[in-house]
């Protein structure tokens, strides 16, 4: 066993952690421009281009520098210590693996180097009004006409897509009834399709969503949208593998964005606890119903923490799909409720300030509060567990 770093590892974090503190002196008048406006922080965008980051998953071959997913956790959670959330950069890499390891080699030449150089932005599509936990029941098709796919459907709560080039969009190109009739499974019948976001016939409608630092959600339309079959990612009806192979490394970003996000909010609590003087001239800092819970949250980001690397780990190590798929879960779960309660607590220490956007600290509440839910719920990481690991009856 070995827990330290390599010297790789910390020179990604530096180089990362270098970048980005020239955006310090600027930092809380941005985060809130991004939490309170919306605005699109392209300056985190522009340092993780800068300091090789979107190519941390592809070889060089396809432009990239090959460091793996604990270095991209290693960057995401360093944007996330300094108080800088990069969601579409999770999405953008986790829609590059899936092209990496389905893609044509054409797509690849086409698509991956300028993701590396942090040119491309890509989105992910899957969520239906109907089809959020149960992916199998999307009803968005592509029917295939001469060299051409023509979508229709609709997708809801896709996140940035008014700023990315692409969105990977799952489809159904068999129905579920007919795949279910043939004797296969529901899981049969999907694709995916890499959709340029100007494509004409796509629409997109933002919706009044709150929980992801500048950006909007979009519910989208397709009416006829024709996609070239070159831009098909991996098999046609077997998108499903690729899909949920993709859906692990997203998981564990999200861990490592939440390790982040509860080690900055704990900075910020304890250096107010710190100063704050409430009775007689002591800190509410040496108060232990103050220090105790950021104590105990400490503990937690340790373990939430522990578990993150050790699924990015699994990753780089290309272990088995089922033991990816549940380190990824575990963590995604286990960080996701540590960051609300470091949030929670963070709030508490701060009194009433805790809700003042001064302090920037209520920003992230909605922030880690959607880590419950999405990418993936809670409860959809308990029923895996409890059938895949504890080999438990499945209940629905
Ligand atoms: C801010 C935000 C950004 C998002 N961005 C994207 C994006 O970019 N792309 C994209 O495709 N999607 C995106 N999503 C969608 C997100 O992945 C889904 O909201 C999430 O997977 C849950 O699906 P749902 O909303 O349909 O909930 P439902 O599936 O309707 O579930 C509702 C509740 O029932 C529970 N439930 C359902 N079935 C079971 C069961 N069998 N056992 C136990 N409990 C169950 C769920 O856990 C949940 O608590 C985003 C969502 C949000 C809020």
């Amino acid at each position: 066993m070995d827990f330290g770093w390599s010297e790789e590892q910390q020179a990604v974090r530096q180089a990362v952690r270098g970048a980005l503190e020239k955006l310090l002196p600027r930092r809380d008048e941005l985060v809130a421009a991004v939490h309170r406006d919306k605005r699109f922080p392209q300056e985190v965008w522009d340092i993780f281009a800068e300091t090789g980051m979107f190519g941390a998953l592809l070889p060089e071959e396809y432009g990239g520098t090959a460091l793996g997913l604990t270095a991209m956790a290693i960057a995401t959670e360093e944007a996330a210590r300094l108080g800088f959330g990069n969601t579409v950069a999770i999405l953008t890499a986790m829609d590059a693996l899936c092209i990496l390891r389905n893609g044509s080699e054409e797509l690849k030449r086409r698509i991956l180097p300028a993701v590396a150089e942090g040119k491309l932005k890509l989105a992910f599509a899957v969520t239906e009004p109907d089809a959020g936990s149960n992916t199998f029941r999307i009803k968005t098709t592509a029917r295939r006409e001469g060299d051409h796919y023509v979508i229709n459907g609709q997708k809801t709560y896709i996140t940035g897509l008014d700023h990315c080039d692409y969105v990977l969009l799952v489809v159904r190109t068999t129905p579920i009834e007919e795949a279910v009739a043939r004797g296969g499974s529901k899981a049969y019948g999907l694709s995916l399709l890499l959709v340029p976001t100007a494509a004409g016939g796509l629409t997109m409608h933002p919706m009044p969503m709150r929980g992801i630092e500048g950006m909007n959600q979009y519910t989208v339309f397709f009416d006829n949208v024709r996609c070239p079959r070159e831009l098909l990612v991996g098999e046609e009806d077997m998108g499903s593998f690729a899909l949920f192979n993709t859906l692990n490394p997203e998981r564990i970003l999200a861990a490592a964005a939440a390790c982040g996000m509860a080690d900055w909010l704990l900075d910020r609590a304890c250096a107010y606890a710190r100063e704050r003087r409430v009775f007689k001239d002591r800190p509410i800092g040496a108060y232990q119903a103050v220090q105790h819970p950021l104590a105990e949250s400490r503990i937690e980001l340790e373990a939430a923490r522990l578990l993150t690397y050790r699924a990015a780990w699994a990753f780089d190590q290309d272990l088995d799909l089922a033991t990816i798929g549940t380190y990824a879960n575990m963590a995604k779960l286990t960080a996701a409720d540590m960051a609300i309660r470091a949030c929670d607590r963070a709030i508490e220490t701060f009194g009433g300030a805790g809700f003042s956007e001064e302090y920037g600290v209520i920003y992230l509440w909605d922030a880690v509060r959607l880590l419950k839910t999405a990418p993936v719920t809670r409860e959809m990481i308990l029923n895996y567990v409890a059938e895949h690991v504890l080999e438990l009856p499945r209940s629905y």
